[in-house]
């Protein structure tokens, strides 16, 4: 038997922490003959990482950026194996690289291409406790790279993918995936089950409980998941097919606070006029995310979009340098997105208006609006953040 763990950075967050993960690995040793351990950096050391290199530039070198960030993991990783090895235990730390994970060189943000596991099938045949570390792995010019954000979680499912293991293990802060993050809401639900789909929404909307990323390999290559707490042995969420799943109407409230809006006012109508705008943006690889459009009126019309946060500078620049100085441009960081999810959506009505009414109640203006068959997201002010999810949370009875 193979297990894949993977620990986050809260986990890992001091030297006394990471001998509670040396322990915990032993007595995973007893139950699994292989174990390979996936590491986060100790948490905020990539925010620091990435602040001093912030004290030389806004925007430091990406591909420097990548050789940097990679220290984080590297170091936990070191240190673990240190700490299982202290303990009498056969332990080999390896970089992304050592690991055989290669990636294209997109610095900061490096898609995976393949995974070479020679390596560390050959520690494991030797009866050592592999310990890799995340988030990073080399392009084939032999740089570092990494894999974005949250991105351990991401190699963690790779290794298990490539390894073929019978179990990825994602070690976290909290017992499970909950209805909404419980730090927010604490009536919030643990959830026994999830399906890849929902997770997947609910990843990709904000909940960082995992990341969007590792959700979509995992269901594609049909990796068995479950996240759980690497405080306390409760039995954490399984991220299982939808088929299996008794499907709730809603089953979780999600909330991302990285997104800013900009809004173009006066802008020509005619044909060409949106392609040209958004063209302009995803070839400076800036995220687009919901975007509304007015009705015409005198020839010109209004639009707005949103964007994540660290990209709202680039996103005003390159649209003032496209539309001129005659279109009025507006910015604004002071906005969250609330969504909720849910697969019985698709076949049921109401679940929109419940929440537009929930939150009228409330005082809260919805300011954009979209939706998908498995989820409403709604734009509003930051200031309503925790209440918005509280509200929602409560009306689709989550709670209960
Ligand atoms: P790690 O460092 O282990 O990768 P993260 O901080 O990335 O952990 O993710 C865990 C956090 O995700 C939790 O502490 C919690 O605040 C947050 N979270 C957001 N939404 C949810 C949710 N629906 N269920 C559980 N946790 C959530
Ligand atoms: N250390 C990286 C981050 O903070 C990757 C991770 O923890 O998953 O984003
Ligand atoms: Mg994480």
């Amino acid at each position: 038997m193979l297990v894949v763990q993977k620990y986050g950075g809260t986990s890992v967050g001091n030297l006394e922490r990471i001998e509670n993960v040396a322990n915990r690995v032993i007595k995973s040793k007893k139950t699994y003959k292989d174990i390979v351990v996936v590491v986060s950096a100790m948490s905020g050391r990539t925010n620091q990482l990435i602040e001093n290199a912030n004290f030389y530039s806004e925007f430091p070198n990406k591909k420097e950026l990548d050789m940097l960030l990679s220290c984080g993991e590297r170091e936990t990783a070191a240190l673990l194996a240190i700490s299982l090895i202290s303990k009498g235990y056969n332990a080999i730390s390896l970089s992304g690289k050592e690991a055989g994970l290669l990636t294209t060189d997109d610095y900061t943000n490096a898609k995976i291409i393949d995974i070479d596991s020679t390596r560390i099938k050959k520690e494991l045949s030797e009866g050592k406790i592999v310990v890799v570390a995340g988030f990073q792995g080399y392009a084939a010019n032999g740089n570092t790279t990494t894999l974005g954000r949250g991105g351990s979680d991401l190699s963690a499912v790779a290794f298990a993918g490539a390894l073929n293991a019978d179990l990825c293990e994602i070690y976290t802060d909290v017992d499970g995936v909950y209805t909404t993050d419980p730090r927010i809401e604490p009536k919030a639900k643990k959830l026994d089950k999830v399906s890849y789909e929902e997770m997947l929404e609910l990843a990709s909307l904000g909940a960082k409980v995992l990341q969007n990323r590792s959700v979509e390999l995992a269901k594609k290559l049909n990796v068995k998941l479950v996240t759980r707490s690497s405080f306390n042995d409760n039995s954490g969420t399984i991220i299982t097919s939808e088929e299996k799943m008794e499907q709730a109407l809603v089953s979780g409230i999600a909330l991302d606070k990285n997104q800013a809006r900009i809004v173009l006012r006066r802008i020509e109508d005619k044909p060409g006029i949106a392609a040209s705008i958004f063209t302009t943006l995803a070839k400076k690889d800036i995220n687009v995310d919901m975007i509304i459009q007015n009705v015409g009126h005198d020839g010109t019309t209004n639009l707005g979009f949103t964007v994540p946060q660290n990209e709202l500078k680039n996103a005003s620049e390159a649209m003032r340098e496209l539309l001129g100085s005659d279109v009025v441009i507006e910015s604004d960081s002071d906005i969250v997105k609330v969504s909720v999810v849910g697969v019985g959506m698709k076949t049921h009505s109401g679940v929109a208006s419940a929440a537009f009414e929930a939150l009228a109640n409330e005082g809260i203006n919805i300011q954009m609006i979209s939706t998908s068959e498995i989820k409403i997201s709604m734009i509003v002010s930051s200031k309503y953040a925790e209440l918005a999810v509280r509200t929602l949370h409560k009306v689709y009875k989550l709670d209960n």
